[in-house]
């Protein structure tokens, strides 16, 4: 059999993690035996030729996963927008029998590949017409399989949940907002921020919904009224009125009135001083936006779709219909690229069209949901609340370890259950003050600021209640009349939570709905494939060790990292895959003298190989023997003088800092589903109990009596782990050369 050969390329505007995308597609493309080639420059370069389209091996793409942009070059191409120019191009494929493509860009790109990709073979006629080609060689590539990955920031595409790049653009965005806020604080200035995002309002959405801004203007959902200028300054003036000392207004690129007419930073900034008679300040973000290293999601989101792609692409059959790779609540999978592109097209048209409903429409349910969330949380007030209704008092507490994105879901809560009418008590210090009776009204203003701030305003412990505390919480719920309560936190909030629910038929006041939202950095709470808090340790993990791994190359030092995670590996394995460390331990998997044994021969090998650097990453409680010193001790007496060993325990840093875009998000939209369930349950004369997660389908609610059959008691960690089915790919990756090479070596 012929070895398969196939090209990567990376096209159209340049995304952070499009790096980790190639090199998972060259690693798992080796690993499958197929010879593989980047074409340098994007399409242009394929139309070029020549040394543009090299031949890769496992090494070309070493050392990348940290770097923003894409290595191997893009460029915007007009000579592939036209046929004699895809013509050559199709010629510089055949002469090097490359008959499959992964395209790595935007809707534009992969238009231009699903083209080509009608075209071949009559592109392959015509040049065995012109005797540039032999028939020979059309009838062994008569067809050209592609496969799309989308590198985009804007999150733009229809069909994927995420692009790569938009993570690691919401994460600079949210940063230069944040620092902004700081100073508009200082001085009570108003700030307008401006975004990418010309037929896309995601990233200004999700970066107004993460830093706690006043006002948002996206393309697809223009301001209502004609006067909105006059609605936004009246707005501010409110907020100011209310206690606001910083006033933001995220504004895409493509912001416009109802009538499309583009509004301008300069505009929004003179209407607003002479309104406000304030200061107004315009920052245009512009490119900072697409560069930087990626974050930990992006690295992770492109080998996890590159090694996807090559899998697809290699089992393409010459009638499929080409595709491209998604995410979907979580999961890999994949989806007819040109609907995709069609139904992204959809949505300029919409908006070109004036038809804000149904641009809103095409961008799915979230998109909406958290529009909706956005526009009461921005407010400067709750709503009146409606005459008739019953009036709720609901309860917020923290548990656990301080989780970032504690405080951003409290705020939300808060804010939300106001404006919905009912009173929102602050529960101090998690169950412990629940006992001790700890509790405080909260106003729409006690939360102000919360969004952006990491571990816990209310106070958070450990404390599970037992024995005499639940005659002692009981009071508390009858003397501050409590109708549901929402826990934010990790595994003794859980628990606790679950007490109090057995305790029903002994306490008549615990017959109160109770839901659980997931928050700790270790990820190890059932029913939620993540938990908030776990996005912001692990890009914190993996910015210690990219400066680790710095340090270390010039001195041929292995480096042992302990990460926190308690039983959970989820930290380490997911911190290991977006570092390329070459060994993760695990408390899943133990840890046996064997494999110790192996690992040190491996470093050895590499080290004689001219390797500089080793990096392991080790789960704190992977195994009680072999801890991190004992590690150490042993690869450092094995080393023969190859190399040095040292250790850094990364400790509590990983439980701090402000929390990350995705965490803010995610705990925004948590807090919303479980005001909405208490405020639904309370009126109930059977309330339930649940907890909330993200799982492969999106969010669901799982009944609290369920809880402890999904947890593993012993281990504290949810018996069904998902993330574990990443192994191989992380194994695969951080080996050093494909797996039948290596066998072939021993
Ligand atoms: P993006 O992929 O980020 O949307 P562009 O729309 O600029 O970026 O597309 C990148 C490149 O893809 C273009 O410069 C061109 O070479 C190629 N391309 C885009 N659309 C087409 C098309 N309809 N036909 C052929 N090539 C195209």
């Amino acid at each position: 059999m012929t070895t398969k050969r196939l090209a990567v390329l990376t096209s159209g505007g340049d995304a952070p993690g499009m790096n980790a995308a190639v090199r998972s597609v060259v690693r798992t493309a080796l690993e499958r035996k197929a010879q593989v080639f980047a074409i340098y420059e994007g399409y242009q370069g394929m139309v070029e030729g020549g040394d543009r389209i090299r031949e890769m091996n496992w090494d070309s793409v070493g050392g990348i996963l940290n770097l923003g942009g894409t290595i191997i070059g893009t460029a915007r191409s007009d000579d592939f927008r036209t046929h004699e120019g895809r013509r050559t191009a199709a010629k510089n494929l055949i002469d090097r029998e490359i008959d499959s493509l992964v395209v790595i860009g935007g809707d534009g790109s992969l238009t231009g590949a699903d083209l080509f990709r009608q075209e071949w073979p009559a592109l392959l006629k015509e040049l065995v017409e012109s005797a540039q080609i032999s028939a020979e060689t059309v009838e062994q590539h008569g067809n050209l399989a592609i496969v799309g990955l989308v590198g985009s920031i804007d999150n733009d595409m229809h069909g994927t949940n995420m692009t790569i790049g938009a993570d690691t653009a919401l994460h600079r965005i949210t940063q230069a907002i944040d620092a902004i806020a700081s100073t508009a604080a200082s001085h009570q200035r108003t700030f307008v921020v401006k975004v990418m995002g010309r037929n896309c309002g995601y990233l200004a959405l999700m970066a107004a919904l993460a830093t706690g801004a006043e006002w948002v203007l996206i393309p697809e959902n223009p301001p209502h009224m004609d006067n909105w200028e006059e609605k936004m300054a009246a707005d501010l003036r409110r907020g100011r009125a209310a206690g606001r000392r910083d006033s933001i207004i995220v504004m895409a690129e493509g912001a416009r009135d109802k009538h499309g007419n583009p509004i301008g930073s300069s505009y929004v900034q003179k209407f607003l001083e002479e309104q406000l008679h304030e200061e107004v300040r315009v920052t245009v973000l512009g490119h900072v936006q697409r560069g930087g290293s990626p974050s930990v999601f992006d690295r992770n989101l492109g080998t996890m779709m590159g090694y996807q792609a090559v899998d697809t692409v290699l089992a393409a059959q010459p009638d499929d219909e080409p595709q491209m790779i998604v995410i979907r609540g979580n999961r890999i999978g994949t989806a007819p690229l040109m609907q995709c592109v069609e139904q992204t097209r959809a949505v300029a048209k919409a908006i070109d069209d004036h038809d804000y409903e149904r641009a809103m429409d095409l961008r799915g349910s979230s998109f909406k949901e958290t529009y909706r969330t956005l526009r009461t949380l921005l407010r400067s007030l709750p709503h009146a609340s409606t005459p008739g209704q019953k009036h709720l008092r609901l309860a917020v507490m923290n548990c656990g370890a301080p989780a970032p994105g504690m405080n951003t879901a409290v705020r939300a809560a808060v804010r939300l259950g106001l404006d919905r009418g009912h009173t929102i008590l602050g529960i101090a210090n998690g169950f412990k003050g629940l006992i001790d009776g700890e509790v405080q009204e909260m106003d729409w203003m006690s939360v102000n600021g919360w969004a952006a701030t990491g571990g816990s305003g209310l106070g958070t412990s450990r404390e599970i209640p037992s024995g005499r505390d639940f005659y002692a919480i009981a009071r508390t719920i009858e003397k501050y009349d409590i109708h549901g309560i929402l826990m934010i936190g990790g595994l003794s909030g859980y628990q606790g939570a679950h007490h109090l629910f057995r305790e029903r038929e002994n306490y008549a006041a615990f017959n109160i709905p109770i839901v659980c939202l997931p928050a700790s950095i270790n990820n190890n709470l059932p029913g939620s494939d993540l938990s908030i808090g776990a996005d912001t340790a692990l890009n914190v993990i993996v910015e210690a060790v990219d400066k680790i791994k710095q340090a270390a190359v010039a001195q041929r030092r292995c480096y042992l990292v302990e990460v926190m995670g308690r039983k959970c590996g989820y930290l380490a394995l997911m911190s290991g895959l977006a570092t390329g460390a070459e060994r993760v331990y695990l408390h899943e998997e133990g840890v046996r003298l064997n494999d110790l044994v192996t690992d040190v021969e491996q470093l050895r090998l590499g080290f004689e190989h001219g390797k500089r650097l080793g990096l392991m990453i080790r789960n704190e409680d992977a195994h009680e023997v072999y801890s991190t010193n004992v590690l150490c001790a042993i690869f450092e007496a094995e080393s023969n003088d190859l190399f040095e060993v040292r250790q850094t325990i990364l400790g509590h840093v990983q439980q701090g800092g402000d929390p990350s875009p995705f965490d803010r998000i995610q705990a925004t939209r948590f807090a919303a589903q479980c005001i909405d369930f208490l405020i639904e349950q309370a009126q109930t004369s059977e309330p339930e109990s649940a907890f909330i997660g993200l799982e492969a389908g999106g969010v669901v609610l799982h009944a609290l009596e369920e809880m402890p059959k999904m947890v593993d008691k012993e281990n504290q960690r949810p018996k069904h782990q998902w993330w574990l089915d990443v192994r191989p790919i992380a194994k695969l990756m951080s080996q050093p050369m494909p797996t039948w090479q290596l066998e072939q070596e021993a």
